[in-house]
C-alpha cells in the first residue's frame, strides 16, 4: 500500500505540471488577443506568430448559390476529389460525389512537381469515374496549409505543417503550381477559381444552413481557426468597409516563445522530435497528430522512475507514433472496462497491472483535458473579439467544427465548450458540427465567385 501511494504521488506531481488553471488559461486568451492584434495590423504582421492571412471571402453563403463544381480537399490525412451539386432547398439543397485518394508520403515529402501531377493524376481518375471527362466546372481548392492571398484564386505557400514538405513549393503560388500541373497532362483541363483554407470552407458550409456562423474551427491532425474580422482592422488588405474572413493560422501561436511558460518538458520533446521544430507550438498541444505523441513521452517518464509498468518500456512504447491520439479516445470512453485499456496497452508489449491501467487513463484525461481548455481560450478570444468589434453587450455566434479528434473524442468538445463559458461569459456560442465541410465549403465559395465574376 504505501508503494501504491508514493506510485500515486508520483504520477500527481508530474501531472501537476500539466494543470491549468483558470488564471492561465486567461492569460493564453489575453496573449493569443494580442498576436491577433499584431498580426492584423500591417506594420506588425510580420512579428506575430498568428499570421492573420486575409481569405478574401466577403461574406458567408445566402442560400442563393446554384450549380456544380469540383472541388478538392487536401491538407492533412487524406486528399479528396469531390463533385459538388448545389440546388435549391426545394430540389433537395447540397448533394456530394467524392472519392478519396491516399498521398504517400513520399508523395508529400518528395517534388511539387510530383506532388501536384498527382494530384492532378487522381482529379482525372475521379472525372473518368463520374464520366464527366470533358466537362470543364468551376473548382474550389480546399489546401489547409497557410498562404498569403491576394486574392480569391491565388495563394503563395507560407510554410508546409502536418507532415508535409513537398520541395519548391513554399514562396509559390498553389494555384499556379496546380495550373501548370494540369498543363502537362494531355486533353485535360481545369478552372481554378478559389483557394480556400479548411478553416473558411468549414465556417462556409455551417453558414449555409445558420446564417450565425461567423467562426470555423478545426481540430484534426492539427487545429486551426478562421473569423468574419471587420475590414476596418485588416490593416493587410486595402478598403474599409464589410467583412472578411480571416485564417489565423493559430496553429502557430507561441512559435515567439510566448507559450513556454505553460509548457512541460514533454512538450519540448514532441516539438523537437517533429519534422518542424519550433513551429507549430499551440497546433503541438492540442491537435491529432501530437496528443498520442505527449502521452507516450509521459508514459515513458513514469516507467522510467518505476511508477509504471514495473519500470519496464516496451520497444513498441519508445517508437514514435506508435501511440496515436485515437488510443486516448478508447481509453478515456465512459464505462470502458479496465480489461479494455489492459489490452491496449498488452498490445504494445507492457506489462500492466490493474492500477497501470488507471493511472494510464488518468494521463490520457489528462493531456485531451488541457488541450480542450487550451482551445477553449483560443475561441473564447475569438468570440470577444467578435463581440468588441460590434460594440455589443451580448453576442450570439455559431462556430462550425470538423476533425476528428473534436468528433469523436469522448469528452473535448464538452470541455471546449465548457472553457468558452467561463473565459467568455458574455457570448453564447453554438458548436455546429460540419458535414463534408471544407469540399461543399470550397463549392460555396467558388459559386459566389462565379456568381460575381
Ligand atoms: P485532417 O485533419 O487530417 O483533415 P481528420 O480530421 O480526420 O483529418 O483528423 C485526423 C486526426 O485525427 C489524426 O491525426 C488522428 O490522430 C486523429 N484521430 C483519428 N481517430 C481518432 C479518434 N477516434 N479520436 C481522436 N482522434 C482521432
Amino acid at each position: 500500500a504505501a508503494r501504491l501511494f508514493a506510485q500515486r504521488q508520483q504520477l500527481q506531481s508530474l501531472l501537476n505540471q500539466l494543470h491549468m488553471s483558470t488564471e492561465n488559461l486567461c492569460k493564453v486568451q489575453a496573449l493569443l488577443r494580442r498576436e491577433m492584434e499584431l498580426g492584423l495590423a500591417k506594420e506588425t504582421n510580420v512579428i506575430a506568430s498568428t499570421r492573420m492571412l486575409p481569405s478574401y471571402v466577403r461574406s458567408i453563403p445566402d442560400g442563393s448559390e446554384r450549380g456544380d463544381f469540383l472541388a478538392l480537399d487536401l491538407g492533412g490525412t487524406n486528399f479528396r476529389v469531390l463533385l459538388v451539386q448545389v440546388h435549391s432547398q426545394e430540389q433537395g439543397g447540397v448533394h456530394i460525389f467524392s472519392e478519396v485518394y491516399s498521398i504517400p508520403p513520399q508523395v508529400a515529402q518528395g517534388t511539387g512537381t510530383q506532388l501536384f501531377d498527382h494530384i492532378v493524376t487522381c482529379i482525372v481518375d475521379f472525372q473518368t469515374k463520374q464520366g464527366m471527362m470533358g466537362q470543364k466546372l468551376p473548382l474550389g481548392f480546399t489546401f489547409s496549409f497557410p498562404c498569403k492571398q491576394t486574392s480569391l484564386d491565388q495563394g503563395i505557400l507560407v510554410r508546409w505543417t502536418k507532415g508535409f514538405s513537398a520541395s519548391d513549393c513554399v514562396g509559390k503560388d498553389v494555384v499556379q503550381l496546380l495550373r501548370e500541373a494540369v498543363k502537362r497532362q494531355q486533353h485535360f483541363d481545369l478552372d481554378v477559381v478559389a483557394i480556400v483554407n479548411d478553416t473558411v470552407g468549414t465556417m462556409m458550409s455551417c453558414g449555409y444552413d445558420d446564417p450565425n456562423c461567423e467562426v470555423g474551427l478545426i481540430v484534426g491532425t492539427g487545429t486551426n481557426a478562421c473569423y468574419m474580422e471587420e475590414m476596418q482592422n485588416v490593416g493587410t488588405v486595402e478598403g474599409e468597409e464589410g467583412r472578411m474572413c480571416i485564417n489565423m493560422e493559430w496553429g502557430a501561436f507561441g512559435d515567439n516563445g510566448c507559450l513556454e511558460p505553460f509548457m512541460t518538458t514533454f512538450d519540448q520533446t514532441v516539438d523537437k522530435a517533429s519534422i518542424n521544430p519550433g513551429q507549430q507550438r499551440f497546433e503541438k498541444l492540442i491537435s491529432g497528430m501530437y496528443l498520442g505523441e505527449i502521452v507516450r513521452h509521459i508514459l515513458l517518464k513514469l516507467a522510467g522512475q518505476g511508477t509504471l509498468f514495473r519500470g519496464q518500456a516496451s520497444p513498441a512504447l519508445q517508437t514514435k507514433d506508435l501511440f496515436p491520439t485515437k488510443f486516448l479516445s478508447v481509453i478515456e470512453s465512459d464505462g470502458l472496462a479496465q480489461r479494455q485499456v489492459r489490452a491496449i496497452l498488452e498490445e504494445l508489449g507492457l506489462r500492466v497491472s490493474c492500477e497501470d491501467g488507471m493511472m494510464v487513463r488518468e494521463v490520457c484525461q489528462v493531456v485531451s483535458h488541457r488541450a480542450a481548455q487550451l482551445c477553449g481560450a483560443a475561441v473564447a478570444a475569438v468570440v470577444e473579439k467578435i463581440r468588441e468589434n460590434r460594440a455589443l453587450e451580448q453576442l450570439e455566434v455559431t462556430v462550425g467544427v470538423d476533425g476528428t479528434l473534436y468528433k469523436l473524442h469522448p469528452h473535448f468538445s464538452q470541455q471546449v465548450k465548457e472553457t468558452v463559458k467561463v473565459l467568455a461569459p458574455c457570448c453564447s456560442v453554438t458548436f455546429l458540427q460540419s458535414e463534408d465541410g471544407s469540399g461543399k465549403g470550397a463549392a460555396l465559395i467558388a459559386a459566389v465567385a462565379c456568381r460575381a465574376a
